[in-house]
């Protein structure tokens, strides 16, 4: 069972989303903020961190510099404002393996989760 950290300051989203995961067989867990997601990230590993750009104090930039510095390879799929071209670039550069607008699509999504983590069509 493949694991997926929801790092989001709504909490609606959040709820909402590990929900949807679970349910396709993925083991979830959420944080809302940077800070707890680097503290996450330092306890347990998981194969895949869907990360909200935007959040208050720290931001997802610095969630991705932060994992750098120190050396946590997770990948990182990056939830972005809708045509937010330049954010997607600079997350890219910071090593985000992809994106995904806001408002987000749930088949889309899935799409791209199971492309990064390079899931068959009947794996999860
Ligand atoms: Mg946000």
């Amino acid at each position: 069972m493949h694991s997926i950290l929801i790092v989001d300051d709504d909490l609606n989203l959040c709820s909402a989303l590990k929900e949807e995961l679970i349910e396709l067989g993925f083991d979830t867990e959420y944080v809302n903020s940077a800070d707890k997601a680097i503290e996450i990230l330092e306890q347990r590993s998981f194969d895949l961190i869907l990360l909200d750009l935007k959040m208050p104090e720290k931001d997802g930039f610095y969630v991705l510099k932060t994992m750098k510095e120190k050396d946590i390879n997770t990948k990182v799929i990056v939830l972005t404002a809708y045509a937010d071209v330049q954010s997607a670039i600079d997350s890219a550069k910071l090593g985000a393996n992809d994106f995904i607008s806001k408002p987000y699509d749930l088949d889309e999504l899935i799409i791209t989760v199971r492309k990064v983590l390079q899931l068959e069509d009947n794996e999860n």
